[in-house]
């Protein structure tokens, strides 16, 4: 695993930021580092002390600098899908280029990738603190987002035209691997330019991260919904809650929000495959579950069962697979069951997609954003390039964007996690 992160030169400018107050600020240099793995067991650390352990860059403010903080100028972009927390770190990264690097040209791009290119006709914003300082009030991204293809070339020429040297990329696995193909198409005319991402997933599913931001106001908002279905569940004869989840890939959502409810009786997600038919399937392990509590409440993560629906969705602009909907799938199959043994049953179908999504970030998560900013901030003044920012163990890391966008991160059906799901719902933990 390569965690070597990619410099533009060596850093000759010192920090604006000595003091804070009359605090010294806490400088990291790049020997400091946090170590991938914290679990071990002795013969793995027998094994480790002949080679060196794996690990990653830690974040913070660096005491050189290899930008010219009064002669910088500063790209913003944020791409895909919405999450909360978006505005959040475009304000922490406005506010910490002007007011602790004095970095005064901060532009932010318009509608994602779009915005970098010059025939789409979006002219960026030019962003100060006083034009971000509610920013953090609303969900969504000020700066609008898109999906689709762009040219490569077609943004590096914007970068060069507007003399942006540092891009910044708020995004998913898509934007973090155009931003990656911005990094390589850089380097190859030669330019001393830095990217660096800030990786967005409300679906908590991009690796080495200890959580993504908005994951939490997201799971929250995913709570009040589990809590309305419940609710309705129990208003009706033989009510049942269905809540769809946000989900493509990995459960998170889904998990998080059954353990804070405690109220749920089952939870589908991608990672685990279910039968709907069949002795051991769903439907007979729900009408098992509905005789014997009078209500039950299902939440599925929208990622799930998709083979059951046959597939075949095509895809998106950005080129990710379509999926069918698996909520409105499930409430059909489940009246056809119970309409074919003739026992009433009252489906209450809840699909929250967009109001998990776009909210306001909570407290926690505008914490989170603003630290998120402000390490990305330091690490881009300090020449770091073709990387993001995360937190690993608790600690702001440097992770180069091409080893994060190898893979996603899943629920792994075996670990803890899931356990504590099936602990807590009851399910059968097969359903085939
Ligand atoms: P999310 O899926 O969480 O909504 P995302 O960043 O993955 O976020 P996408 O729509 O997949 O969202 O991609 C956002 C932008 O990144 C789009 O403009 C898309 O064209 C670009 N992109 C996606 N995949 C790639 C890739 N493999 N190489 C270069 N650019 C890409
Ligand atoms: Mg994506």
């Amino acid at each position: 695993m390569d965690t070597h992160i990619q410099s533009l030169g060596p850093c000759l400018f010192p920090t604006p930021l000595h003091h804070i107050g009359s605090v010294e600020a806490p400088f990291k240099d790049d020997e400091d580092r946090i170590l991938f793995r914290h679990e071990t067991s002795t013969s793995q650390l027998e094994e480790e002390e002949e080679s060196s352990p794996v690990s990653f860059e830690v974040a913070g403010p660096r005491e050189r600098l290899y930008f010219d903080p009064s002669r910088t100028t500063v790209g913003i972009v944020t791409c895909g899908g919405l999450c909360p927390g978006l505005n959040d770190i475009i304000r922490g990264i406005v506010n910490q280029c002007h007011n602790q690097y004095g970095i005064n040209k901060v532009y932010g791009f318009r509608y994602g990738y779009e915005g970098m290119v010059q025939r789409y006709g979006h002219t960026p914003f030019v962003l100060r603190p006083a034009s971000v300082a509610q920013a953090h009030h609303f969900g969504g991204t000020f700066l609008g987002s898109s999906r689709g293809q762009q040219d490569v070339g077609d943004m590096v020429d914007t970068l060069e035209d507007m003399g942006v040297d540092i891009l910044f990329v708020i995004g998913g696995d898509g934007s973090l691997r155009g931003a990656s193909q911005i990094t390589k198409e850089i380097e190859r005319r030669g330019l001393k330019k830095a990217v660096v991402g800030i990786p967005k997933t409300i679906d908590n599913d991009i690796m080495f991260l200890d959580k993504s931001f908005g994951f939490e106001t997201a799971f929250a908002a995913a709570v009040q919904a589990v809590t309305c279905a419940y609710v309705e569940s129990t208003g009706a004869v033989n009510g049942v809650g269905l809540v769809k989840l946000m989900g493509r890939d990995s459960g998170f959502i889904a998990c998080y929000a059954a353990l804070a409810g405690s109220n749920v009786d089952f939870v589908l997600i991608p990672e685990v495959p279910f039968d709907l038919e069949g002795p051991r399937g769903f439907l007979e392990a729900l009408r098992y579950r509905l005789v014997r509590r009078g209500s039950v409440v299902v939440v599925v993560a929208e990622g799930a069962g998709q083979e059951l629906m046959g597939g075949g969705m095509g895809v998106d602009a950005s080129g990710n697979p379509r999926y069918g909907d698996v909520g409105l799938f499930l409430k059909d199959r489940i009246n056809g069951f119970f309409k074919e043994r003739r026992m009433e049953v009252n489906v209450k179908y809840i699909d929250p997609s967009y109001i998990v999504r776009s909210v306001p970030a909570n407290a926690q998560d505008n914490v989170y954003c603003s630290r998120l900013a402000q390490s990305a901030v330091h690490a881009a003044v300090a020449g770091k390039t073709g990387m993001l920012v995360g937190r690993w163990h608790g600690s702001f890391v440097h992770l180069p964007l091409d080893m994060v966008t190898h893979g996603r991160r899943k629920v792994d059906p075996k670990k803890e996690l899931w356990h504590s799901v099936l602990e807590s719902t009851g399910q059968p933990p097969n359903l085939r």
